[in-house]
């Protein structure tokens, strides 16, 4: 018989007849990762076939968003203070004022979010479709705006804090969006994650309820993990794929500052403006 090493070796070249060797022995030699794969095509094939995905501009086939629609996708060009819109650098509140009813410092984003957009379809996709190789594209958006550039600023101090799901949730959805943007954005700037929260309510999505409802659907339905460490020079940064009224991230927040932390900004791919 032929050891299994020579035989991945030599497989490429050579088929079952050329090595000599019986079906009963090639089926033996058969390992778990070939069946992944053809596994992994089988899903591909059929994922096309019935549910074949097109772009959510223009409706260009086999993409989410082809670079066209993406590139057209607008960004926000100045940030504003999250309680009075008056433009400030890095989202951060003008003044005690604007900052009193909040326990974050700021809240920074890349885009408008406006119903039946491309970057709303994008987002819902990304989400509820399960489409995880969306983030990609979603990454593209905040590095065209600047707004990991703007993070720069704040140097080595920074890390990014994924907002968290319920585990039932998670479960369900198979993957947690904020973090899955995290990796991608831990790729392209080097800003380390540190997974410090936990969710402890099983919440409502946001998205499908009124600003009123939202504000009491998130309170207290975070809390640190046992595991958290919080440094008070550390510059937090809450990731989210969408900020409407802020509250998720105010939730966060508060737990982060109750257990240390000086600086906590929301960071967003979209904003309700
Ligand atoms: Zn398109
Ligand atoms: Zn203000």
């Amino acid at each position: 018989m032929i050891p299994e090493r020579d035989f991945k070796l030599s497989r490429k070249r050579k088929s079952r007849r050329e090595l000599h060797i019986s079906p009963a022995q090639a089926l033996k030699m058969f390992t778990a990762c070939d069946l992944f794969k053809i596994l992994l095509a089988v899903k591909t094939f059929a994922l096309d076939l019935f549910f074949p995905i097109s772009c959510a501009g223009c409706g260009h086939a086999k993409t989410h968003c082809c670079k066209n629609c993406l590139d057209k996708i607008p960004i926000l060009e100045i940030q504003k203070c999250h309680s009075c819109c008056a433009a400030s650098q890095n989202g951060t509140f003008c003044g005690e004022k604007c900052r009193r009813n909040f326990s974050f410092d700021g809240i920074i984003s890349s885009a408008a979010f406006k119903e039946n957009s491309v970057l709303a379809k994008l987002i819902h996709r990304f989400k509820y479709d399960f489409a995880q190789e969306i983030c990609g594209d979603l990454v593209k958006i905040l590095l065209r705006s600047g707004c990991l550039k703007k993070l720069e600023g704040y140097g080595k101090n920074a890390c990014i804090v994924p907002v968290p799901l319920h585990k039932k949730r998670l479960n369900f959805r198979g993957f947690n969006q904020s973090e899955v943007l995290a990796e991608e954005i831990f790729k392209n700037t080097g800003i380390k994650i540190e997974n410090l929260l936990t969710r402890i309510k099983n919440t409502e999505p946001q998205a499908q309820l009124k600003k009123i409802k939202r504000l009491t659907n998130v309170k207290n339905a975070f809390e640190i993990k046992p595991s958290a460490k919080i440094n008070p020079e550390k510059i937090y940064l809450l990731l989210d794929d969408v900020c409407t009224t802020g509250s998720t991230i105010n939730e966060c927040a508060k737990i982060l500052k109750k257990y240390g932390a000086k600086t906590v900004i929301g960071l967003t791919v979209a904003k309700a403006v």
